[in-house]
């Protein structure tokens, strides 16, 4: 079997040069025409030895998932499904903005965390993604708007690993490719430009803080453990005060950086003055002048096996403008390719589930925490 060489980084790619016998500064030639120019030929690498291009030809190819669709919002939103096999399919969005070009990535095929409002979590767990896979998302987004709009420079700027699965539960495939996101001969990102969002997965945050900190999103969605527990089943694992510990561990590896609390709004459930004024109190628990954080509200996309509502948005106003009154910076993401269920997991479908993750779901969901026709009342 040849490598695909979308599976490593720099590093990676000059140790495979060395194992070809080849000068490791070769690497860097090789990076830069895959992730700078998106070749896949190496005959159009031309600056190479024809004698490494003839070895390379044998031994190594690049290669992205198949896709299996492509959806263009009326908003410009581009969502693409690829295969992953096994009658699994992973998602990636594009999401054009004025001043920025985001691609959210997918990190696993499903995922075994089981969030209660997540449809990716509804869906069980199936397998985590190679580099190649995850680098390849990029590499295949990056080169087709390029190509589709007809530019040489580069359209995606900002990468948020927020698409299907948890990026540390998938640590070690995910940190060559956010290795290659950031080197200079390949995407060039910046390290504030390039987001790991995680459910909390406490040991993992303090080795992304070592090896490569980049920003991070902590899906928090709930101020107390008791309901976090039920909402985001790892916190029964690693609770909020551990997690906000290691939130503040993570901000002295990057200094000037803030933690982004996703906070998606369920209706009747975490969106009530009480819950706001336990928010702040705990992001005031930690650290002096509390933890530099910022928040962003997220309003639910409901689906039908969640049993979940989307909170009213003037619900939604209102308890941003508390958490903004007490001096917490916070947003209200817009929903972005609505026609298209740009939502993560809505187009995947189901996963095969090999950890059983939909039937702990379906044990959980017994525990309402207030009936939904009361909810809707
Ligand atoms: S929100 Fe993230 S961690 Fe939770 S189930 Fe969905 S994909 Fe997994």
């Amino acid at each position: 079997m040849t490598a695909n060489l979308l599976e490593f980084d720099l590093e990676g790619l000059a140790v495979f040069c060395e194992r070809l016998g080849e000068k490791r500064f070769r690497a860097t030639q090789l990076f830069r025409w895959i992730h700078q120019k998106g070749a896949s030929e190496f005959d159009q690498m031309s600056d190479l030895a024809k004698s490494l291009r003839e070895k390379l030809k044998v031994h190594a190819h690049v290669q992205a998932l198949p896709v299996l669709s492509e959806h263009v919002s009326a908003d410009g939103t581009i969502k693409w499904l690829f295969n992953v096999g096994d009658g699994n399919a992973v998602e990636t969005v594009f999401i054009p903005e004025d001043d920025r070009g985001t691609l959210c990535i997918s990190s696993q095929a499903g995922c075994a965390v089981g969030c209660r409002f997540c449809s990716t979590g509804h869906q069980g767990f199936s397998r985590n993604l190679t580099t190649a896979e995850i680098l390849g998302q990029l590499w295949f987004a990056e080169h087709f708007l390029r190509r589709h709009l007809k530019v040489d420079s580069r359209v995606i700027s900002n990468v948020v690993m927020m698409g299907m699965g948890e990026p540390l539960q998938n640590y070690s495939a995910l940190l060559p490719a956010l290795k290659a996101m950031l080197d200079d001969h390949g995407y060039g990102l910046s390290r504030r430009r390039v987001t790991v969002s995680t459910s909390g997965v406490v040991p993992m945050m303090d080795r992304l803080a070592a090896d490569c900190p980049v920003a991070l999103a902590v899906s928090l969605h709930a101020p107390t453990d008791a309901l976090r527990d039920n909402l985001v089943p790892l916190n029964r694992k690693y609770p909020l005060d551990e997690l906000l510990r290691t939130c503040t561990r993570y901000l002295a590896h990057a200094p000037r950086d803030f933690i982004t609390f996703e906070y998606c709004m369920l209706d009747g459930v975490n969106d009530q003055p009480e819950h706001a004024e336990a928010l702040i109190a705990l992001v005031r628990q930690h650290g002096r002048d509390g933890l530099r954080c910022k928040f962003n509200l997220i309003p639910f996309n409901p689906f039908p096996a969640s049993g979940l509502l989307r909170s009213p948005q003037a619900r939604v106003l209102a308890f941003a403008k508390q958490l903004q009154d007490a001096g917490l910076v916070t947003t209200v993401r817009k929903t972005r390719g609505d026609d298209i269920d740009a939502a993560c997991g809505q187009l995947a479908g189901d996963v095969k589930d090999r950890t059983q993750v939909q039937t702990r779901i379906a044990q959980q969901r017994t525990i309402m925490l207030r009936p939904v026709d009361e909810i809707s009342r």
